[in-house]
């Protein structure tokens, strides 16, 4: 079957795509409700400093309690709500889900900066800085205390308008990470295309890591970061190995299941207190 877009644009469907086509319409209705009624929330992956050993910051991850899907992981149900155009409020609730947290913690004596997790879909928006504005004086969060991730890949097609946002993020003290860098459509220029303070070196990598040329790899991310002022963080760090490995090499942080999973935010409040 084939359908006609335009004037000489033909796009093939198969039994494959159009099937997922509607599992994915079905899925964006059931991504509305879910919004309303409260069915997002997130877990929190610490990250560890090497050279203080201790958690300093943690990751924020969406997770979805929902019934008819199961455990769906955000990287599948995400790019669902980027193609469906309401990333945006998405992306909102995330933030400020987190900006309350921070809130909650701070009043606790608990001082953890908090990653968020963004899509450069959300800087789009022409009033993504308003709102995050907005939301920073009515929680009255501490700009020190959040950080922001960009994918590689995903950052590659934003233009100038949206890095000058990201620019001004920086400026005013968020902490602005690289995420899953090394993988995809990687490129070395990309280290220095965008305002960044942080370069998480992605979990494809660390799994090799007992490869010589990976090694090498790994180490030349670490020097090069070095040179340029960034922090690295290493994701997905699994075992003991990898972690002597990049503490020898100078990372200054990890995160990843050898240190923890992702947590409820009650169980990151018991292992900061007994950090
Ligand atoms: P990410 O930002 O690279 O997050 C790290 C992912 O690796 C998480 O998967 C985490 O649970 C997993 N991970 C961490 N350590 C280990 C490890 O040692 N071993 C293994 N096997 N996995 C590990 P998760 O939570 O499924 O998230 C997947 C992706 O979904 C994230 O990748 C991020 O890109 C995206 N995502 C999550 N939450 C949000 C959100 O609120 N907004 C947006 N835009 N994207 C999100
Ligand atoms: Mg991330
Ligand atoms: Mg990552
Ligand atoms: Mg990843």
């Amino acid at each position: 079957k084939a359908k006609m877009l335009g004037k000489s644009k033909y796009i093939v469907f198969d039994k494959v795509t159009e099937d997922n086509t509607l599992k994915k319409t079905g899925m964006i209705v059931d991504i509305k409700k879910a919004m309303l009624n409260n069915e997002f929330y997130l877990l929190f992956q610490p990250i560890y400093n090497l050279k203080e050993n201790r958690m300093e910051e943690v990751e924020a991850l969406v997770r979805w309690k929902n019934k008819k899907y199961g455990d769906i992981s955000p990287s599948q149900f995400i790019a669902v709500i980027e193609e469906s155009g309401f990333i945006k409020e998405f992306g909102i609730l995330v933030i400020e889900d987190v900006f309350k947290q921070i809130n909650y913690w701070q009043n606790r004596g608990i001082a953890l900066k908090v990653n968020i997790n963004v899509s450069p879909l959300q800087l789009k928006e022409d009033d993504f800085l308003f709102k995050f504005e907005q939301l920073i004086s009515k929680y009255n969060t501490a700009l020190n205390l959040v950080g922001m991730e960009f994918t590689e890949t995903q950052i590659l097609n934003i233009n100038k308008q949206e890095i000058n946002k990201i620019k001004e993020l920086l400026r005013r003290g968020i902490k602005i990470s690289l995420d899953d860098f090394g993988v995809g459509y990687s490129s070395l220029i990309n280290m220095i295309e965008f305002p960044i303070s942080t370069i998480k070196i992605d979990k494809s990598l660390i799994d090799r890591i007992n490869e010589n040329k990976v090694k090498t790899l790994i180490k030349g991310i670490l020097h090069i970061s070095k040179e340029m002022n960034y922090e690295v963080i290493a994701e997905g760090v699994e075992t003991k190995e990898q972690l002597g490995m990049l503490k020898e090499w100078g990372c200054d942080k990890i995160q990843g299941y050898y240190i923890s999973k992702p947590k409820t935010s009650k169980e990151i409040e018991l292992m900061f207190n007994n950090n």
